[in-house]
């Protein structure tokens, strides 16, 4: 059974249209990674649609405001993928 990926950003379902991208989140300082560097511990991959991964990329985290807002829209299951 496939289960329903998720961007763990903001929530919009990746479906087979939107190619999840993995981030490797660093034990070792917290940050998301796509090459975990070498000496870190892993926690996990995560899958990000490819523009939070972009965003994600450039500082390494979350953006908390996105995040808040998937959390949320999360309660209800009507995520329309724009
Ligand atoms: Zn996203």
């Amino acid at each position: 059974m496939a289960e329903t990926k998720r961007c763990y950003q903001c929530g919009r379902k990746l479906t087979d249209k939107h190619i999840p991208t993995k981030l490797e989140l660093s034990n070792t300082n917290n940050k998301f990674y796509e090459y975990i560097p070498e000496g870190h511990l892993s926690q996990g991959c995560f899958n990000f649609g490819s523009t939070c991964a972009k965003r994600v990329l450039k500082t390494g985290e979350l953006d908390y405001k996105a995040k808040h807002k998937a959390e949320m829209r999360l309660d209800w299951d009507g995520i329309s993928g724009t």
